[in-house]
Formats: structure tokens, C-alpha cells, sequence
């Protein structure tokens, strides 16, 4: 297997690849696929509530939340939360860390009166930003943020406590690392980084936030529809919710967030260290107090040796490492599901080449 440290979609573990190639033609002795069962059958219905419970019970989601199956990835979010909850005058709050924050925010100004709170973009989102206040947003709609910026290696470390909801955009770190679930309002996220493949979009959301949507929303784009019938209003992506339902089960197999969280740091770790320990040959592009777990993104001294370290790299199966055309140099997405050892791998390599090329 390659050492896949793609931005996304991203590693899946192996054992739940083998797991679902295994069940692949007759689930559960059903004599078909579960990409072939009703969504309305018992079987289907059962791989549906496990993962349900599974994400519950792995984030400590309370019975307040509804958890929600979607579609339509992380993007479609950006517009149905304007869409349901910013309201004729009133203001939601953006703070701008990447290209995702901005894509957010450009949905609800299409829709209604918006205003960024804080942006990094200054520094090509090298940071977090600190410098803001939440003074005077008492009357808004919401407050969003993106934990994790993909693209540039940054990581939200400690959530703003909002006078307002908060949402959050947790796509690239979503059962990284533990959280609080009540500070948010409501967190969506695309599977296909840390979740599963792509077609099933998570939201978990407070239910009396649902309950203040307004009722003007087409009927598939509105949360109460899909809250009120389970996430089965329409055919839901079930063979991307049955791969969910795997890589939960995993998760929890490895001891679950806390044990997941201790790995990643590990493994983040180690790459750091390669960047930290290289002299300046390697450039973290993420200030110390905003570094990502998920994305770690560094420039090498110039463009060539960026092209050769890529070159080599590919060479020994290391996948997926070009920077976003953002940033430039490199970026190793170290996903839940990409093992330490690849981690180690990768530090390594990185120290040959330093020492080699400097
Ligand atoms: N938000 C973040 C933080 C992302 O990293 C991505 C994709 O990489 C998206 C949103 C878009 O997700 P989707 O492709 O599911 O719409």
C-alpha cells in the first residue's frame, strides 16, 4: 500500500477496506450488497443506526443534537445554513482562516447581511487569528468558523466562546482530537478526510437551533426535513453512511478520541520535528500556535528542490505531498487513518533529503 497522505479524499484504514471488500457481495447474509439493500430494509436500517450511535457515542454528542446524513459535501452547507438561519435584519458573523472560510461566506452574502469578525488573510492564513472581539454581535444570526484550514496547515487550538451559535466547518478535523460538542451550535463536515469517502456529508446540530430556521427553504434543503424522517427523506448515500459505520468502528476500536488524538499528535510529531530540526531547510507555513494536526504544510528553499523532493518522494510510495497551488512547497495530510509508521517514514525521508541537498 502507497503512504497516502492526500488532502482528500483521503486514507481509508485497511482493515475496514478489507472488511468491506469481504462483505462486499453478500452483507450480513443477505445475498446482496448493501449498496443493493432498501434504504427502507431492516439491514440497511441497522448499518444507519450504528452509525448514528457510533458518532454519538465516539464525540460525546448529547441528546440535544440531532446528528444528520446529508449530501451535497461540506459546500452545500455553506449555502443551506444562511438558506435556514440568517433571517431578514439580522448580521452572520464569518472569521476568514483560508479559502474555505471565504467560500462560506460568500454563500450567505448572497443571501443576506454578513460581516468578518477577523481574517488572516493578510498572511496568506499563515495563523489563527487572536486580535478580534465578539463585542456587539449579540443580535446575529450565527458565528461561523473553519476548525482546520486544509489548504494552509492551520488548526482553531481553542474555540471563541460566542455570545451567538457557533458553527463550525469541521471537514478536515472532525474526530481528530477531543472537543467540547456543546460549545457549537451545530459542526458539519465532508467525510472524505478523517470520516470515510466522500457523498456523506455529517452535520450535528442542537436541536432548539433547528428549531429557529426560518420556513421559506425549499423542502430538501431545510434541516427540519431531514431531522423529522432520520436522515430518510430521500435515498440517503448508503454505501458511503455503511463505510462510515466501519471507520467508526474502528475509531472506537482504537480506543476511541482520546487514543486517536494521542496517536495524531505523535504523528504529527514527527514531521514537525523533521521541519523544526532542519535548519531552515524546511519552512513551516503555519505559525507555532496555529499548526494543524491534520495538514502540515512547508516550503523548501526553492522550486527545484521543492520538484526533486517530490520526484523522490513519489519514488518511495510517498503519495499526495504537492502544497495546494496556495501555498506552494508541501503539505503531508496525516488523517486518522494514515498509519504512524507512514508518519515516520516521511520524517525520515525528510531528514536524508535535508542532509543530502542542503
Ligand atoms: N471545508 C473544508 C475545510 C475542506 O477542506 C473542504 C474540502 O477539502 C471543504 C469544505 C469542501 O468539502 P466538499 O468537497 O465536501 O464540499
Amino acid at each position: 500500500r502507497a503512504y497516502n497522505f492526500n488532502a482528500g479524499p483521503a486514507a481509508i484504514p485497511l482493515e475496514v477496506l478489507e472488511r468491506a471488500q469481504k462483505e462486499l457481495v453478500n452483507f450480513n447474509n443477505t445475498g446482496m450488497s448493501v449498496m443493493e439493500l432498501s434504504h427502507r430494509s431492516k439491514d440497511y436500517e441497522d448499518v444507519h443506526n450504528r452509525a448514528n450511535a457510533l458518532l454519538r457515542e465516539l464525540l460525546g454528542i448529547p441528546d440535544s443534537y440531532e446528528v444528520l446524513f446529508l449530501q451535497g459535501g461540506a459546500s452545500l452547507q455553506f449555502s443551506m445554513i444562511p438558506m435556514n438561519f440568517l433571517k431578514e435584519n439580522e448580521t452572520a458573523h464569518y472569521i476568514l482562516t483560508g479559502s474555505w472560510s471565504e467560500k462560506a461566506l460568500k454563500e450567505a452574502k448572497a443571501l443576506g447581511e454578513t460581516r468578518i469578525i477577523a481574517s488572516s488573510k493578510d498572511s496568506n492564513y499563515s495563523h489563527i487569528p487572536t486580535d478580534y472581539s465578539l463585542d456587539g454581535i449579540e443580535d446575529g444570526a450565527y458565528l461561523h468558523i473553519t476548525s482546520n484550514n486544509t489548504i494552509y496547515g492551520t488548526q482553531w487550538q481553542d474555540y471563541p466562546t460566542s455570545p451567538i451559535p457557533l458553527i463550525a466547518d469541521m471537514s478536515s478535523d472532525i474526530l481528530c482530537k477531543e472537543i467540547d460538542v456543546e460549545k457549537f451550535s451545530m459542526i458539519y463536515a465532508g467525510a472524505q478526510k478523517n470520516l470515510g469517502p466522500s457523498g456523506v456529508t455529517v452535520v450535528i446540530a442542537k436541536k432548539d437551533f433547528l428549531a429557529r430556521a426560518q420556513s421559506n427553504v425549499p423542502t430538501i434543503l431545510k434541516y427540519s426535513t431531514h431531522a423529522d424522517n432520520k436522515s430518510l427523506y430521500n435515498t440517503p448515500p448508503t454505501f458511503a453512511i455503511y463505510m462510515l459505520s466501519l471507520v467508526l468502528e474502528w475509531a472506537k476500536a482504537q480506543g476511541g478520541i482520546k487514543a486517536i488524538q494521542k496517536n495524531n499528535e505523535e504523528k504529527a510529531g514527527y514531521i514537525y520535528a523533521a521541519i523544526d530540526d532542519s535548519e531552515g531547510f524546511y519552512k513551516a507555513h503555519a505559525t507555532q500556535d496555529s499548526r494543524s494536526l491534520m495538514n502540515i504544510t512547508f516550503t523548501l528553499p526553492n522550486e527545484e528542490l521543492t520538484k526533486k523532493f517530490l520526484a523522490e518522494a513519489k519514488e518511495r510510495h510517498f503519495i499526495g505531498l504537492a502544497g495546494h497551488r496556495s501555498v506552494g512547497g508541501c503539505r503531508a495530510s496525516t488523517y486518522n487513518a494514515v498509519p504512524k509508521e507512514a508518519c515516520m517514514a516521511l520524517a525520515e525521508f525528510m531528514n536524508e533529503f535535508r542532509n543530502q541537498n542542503k
